[in-house]
């Protein structure tokens, strides 16, 4: 790799904590920037609109995908769509802020396509198993609902050797360092224990 990455594209199949890891990389550097996708789905309990999501219906998601506004979009788990809004993406590599992708892998690809200078992440599991547990512990799906997001699961796991670089997320806070280290950003001081 030529120097640090401004723009960090993270996926990896469901329930393997792309969430979480970018929530901890968040924490110990707020000067990430990290995208706001719009979504179709409806909120889980506790998420909040404009923070974990843009919840919009069909009609606002035709409109911003018909206006040019979606960096990149897909209908995810065969249900729901997903897409970046292009404009905060922009603003944020503007500033020169690290800014931070947390999507799916056609997404990813799409992105691939318009921006093949960002640095491409796979977050892997340690195992089949494991991801299994993380996401039946989850417990927000119903069974049918997991049924089909370990199908995807397993596409998505097969897309690996696409990306440039794979961070297996064992633990959350080792995993989040590494990510830290691909932006070049200085790691947390390791004494901490919040
Ligand atoms: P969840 O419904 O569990 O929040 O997310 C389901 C999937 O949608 C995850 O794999 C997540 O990475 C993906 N996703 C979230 N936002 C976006 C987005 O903006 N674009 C794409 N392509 N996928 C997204």
């Amino acid at each position: 790799m030529s120097g640090p990455s401004r723009l960090v594209v993270l996926a990896g199949p469901t329930a393997v904590g792309k969430g979480t890891v970018a929530a901890a990389v968040r924490a110990e550097h707020p000067e990430v920037w990290i995208s706001v996708s719009a979504t179709t789905r409806a909120p889980r309990p506790g998420e909040v609109d404009g923070v974990h999501y843009h919840f919009v219906d069909d009609a606002a998601f035709d409109r911003l995908v018909a206006d040019g506004q979606m960096l990149e979009w897909a209908v995810v788990h065969g249900t729901h769509r997903y897409g970046t809004p292009r404009g905060p993406v922009e603003e944020a590599l503007a500033a020169g802020r690290p800014a931070m992708l947390e999507i799916d892998l056609q997404g990813a690809r799409q992105v691939r396509a318009t921006m093949p200078e960002a640095l491409f992440v796979f977050l892997a599991p340690p195992s089949w198993d494991e991801l299994v547990r993380r996401l039946v512990g989850r417990g927000t799906e119903t069974a049918e609902e997991r049924e089909r997001r370990l199908a995807t699961a397993r596409l998505e796991l097969a897309a690996e050797p696409e990306f440039d670089t794979t961070i297996v997320n064992h633990e959350v806070r080792a995993a989040a360092a590494e990510l830290v280290a691909l932006f070049g950003l200085p790691a947390a001081d390791a004494t901490r224990r919040d």
